[in-house]
């Protein structure tokens, strides 16, 4: 198993303390690795700044060929790299593999292509005698932070834009699900010129935070939870730094009397449960309107009771752990929590599973209120909470009533709500009749304590540039 940092085009043992990397459905040890010491995380940033002249002065179509040749190195070690991830998530391997692994290699396809298309607004005389033109340009070393849910799709979308607009990086996976970037650095060691790209290993406040806060840095993107976001935009103050932050998600999901009843089960009971529901997306906070409740609610408890939960290579699992014993029992508590709650219903699950993995039954909790804690908070876990509402406009209301705004969907056959209640919903994305659905071209990020910055899309590679104005005396 592939364990050394990526720091200056060197594949090196971490010097720091060593931390046991685990597998969540069995709770048993992988591997210990040593994270990078304080001097290895300065070595790795300067590595980045010494190479961000070269980078930054190559030619597009010489930096997507070789993010190109990344994604090939993907496709080629798909089975591989889905094994990696599976074991260290927990994650059933078929969905890693078929499900993560393509979408992976399309990301960086998708840079590279951008990566050409990357200009200016066109130039022109807005005073007489003098030409102005507005240039995009790489801002030097980003200092990338990616959280444990989808270890290798997150770094995807931090490295593949940020690199594509000439950027250098040093990466930090979470310290629970490191082997994927390891690997993966392994295999960008043989491709990028030495210190383009850098990966480290270790904790939050070991290597994170030297790491965001370190003066070569310009640039941090975290993807991860409110805590972490807050600790590192008060960390950077002080050095003013560009920040991109993807956080946390309580998505509410709005079913209409008129909707497809059985295809929203179906999308609940697939898109609430995805990766055991630990998704900033997850169709978890649901509105049924009065007229359909019942039914709904009965069909869902039932839909959610057939899912299965179990090891990676058993071919009938279709929801694997949760990450750690500890992200567990906060599940549980929270669970716990709301099911002492006289008006709530528990449908199906609320349970921790026994035995060594950290499972968690699949979750249906009905007749829960706008106020109750399980409403308002993440939970990321396989749990859903459903809330009857009586008309558009309480749903509206109450969907919007959140600290988060990432993602949100509504189901319906009539045209104009849907149209209506899209252009209203305070979230980075709405989708109608569906939810879950991310594509490379278009933006994802949310508002709010969700964070603010987009990943993937056009919009995604300008985040990672800065806008300039250069002007020309005739
Ligand atoms: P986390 O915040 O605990 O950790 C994320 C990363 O930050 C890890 O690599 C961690 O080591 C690092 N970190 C922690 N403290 C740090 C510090 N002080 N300085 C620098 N780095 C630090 O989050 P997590 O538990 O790994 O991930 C779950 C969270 O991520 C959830 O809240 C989820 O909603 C969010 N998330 C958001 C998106 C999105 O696109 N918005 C996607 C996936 C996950």
């Amino acid at each position: 198993m592939q364990t050394r940092l990526l720091i200056n085009g060197q594949l090196v043992a971490g010097e720091g303390p060593a931390h046991s990397v685990l597998n969540p459905a069995l709770g048993s040890v992988l591997v210990d690795i040593n994270e990078a010491s304080e001097a290895q995380v300065d070595a790795a940033v300067r590595a980045a700044d010494h190479a961000f002249d070269g980078w930054s002065q190559t030619a597009p179509k010489d930096r997507a060929a070789l993010l190109l040749k990344l994604a090939d190195l993907i496709d080629a070690h798909a089975g591989e790299l889905a094994r990696l991830e599976s074991d260290n998530c927990g994650k059933p391997y078929p969905a890693a593999l078929n499900d993560e692994l393509p979408a992976i290699a399309d990301v960086f396809r998708f840079f590279a292509g951008a990566s050409r298309c990357l200009g200016g607004s066109a130039a022109g005389e807005y005073l007489a005698g003098h030409t102005s033109m507005v240039r995009r340009d790489p801002l030097g070393v980003v200092a990338s932070i990616a959280p444990w849910n989808y270890p290798l799709m997150m770094l995807a979308w931090k490295i593949a834009p940020a690199l594509a607009a000439g950027n250098t990086v040093v990466l930090k996976p979470s310290e629970q699900t490191p082997l994927t970037a390891l690997r993966l650095g392994e295999l960008a060691a043989e491709l990028f010129p030495a210190g383009v790209l850098n990966i480290l290993f270790g904790k939050g406040q070991s290597v994170g935070m030297p790491l965001v806060t370190h003066p070569k840095v310009r640039m941090v993107s975290l993807t991860g939870s409110i805590a972490t976001g807050s600790q590192i935009i008060t960390g950077t103050a002080d050095s003013v730094k560009r920040l991109h932050m993807e956080l946390g998600g309580k998505a509410p999901v709005i079913i209409f009397d008129d909707a497809d009843i059985d295809a929203a089960v179906e999308g609940i009971r697939t898109f609430g449960f995805y990766n055991a529901g630990q998704d900033c997306t997850a169709a978890c906070r649901i509105y049924a309107q009065a007229g359909i409740y019942d039914t709904f609610v009965n069909k869902l408890g039932e839909a959610v009771a057939s899912l299965r939960h179990g090891l990676q290579d058993d071919p009938d699992t279709e929801l694997g752990p949760l990450i750690s014993a500890a992200h567990r029992d906060r599940v549980a508590a929270l669970v716990e929590r709301a099911v002492a709650q006289p008006h709530i219903r528990l449908v199906t699950g609320g349970k921790a599973v026994a035995g060594g993995g950290f499972f968690f039954e699949p979750t249906v909790l009905a007749d829960a209120q706008q106020d109750d804690e399980i409403v308002r908070r993440e939970v990321f876990g396989p749990v859903v909470s459903v809330t009857r509402f009586e008309d558009e406009a309480q749903a509206l209301a109450w969907a919007n009533d959140s600290d988060y705004g990432l993602a949100s969907s509504l189901w319906t056959a009539d045209v104009g709500r849907a149209h209506r209640v899209s252009a209203r919903l305070q979230y980075g994305c709405t989708w109608v009749n569906t939810h879950f659905m991310l594509v490379s071209e278009m933006p994802h990020g949310g508002q709010k304590l969700s964070g603010y910055g987009k990943d993937m899309s056009m919009y995604g590679l300008e985040d990672y540039t800065c806008v300039r104005h250069v002007m020309f005396r005739h």
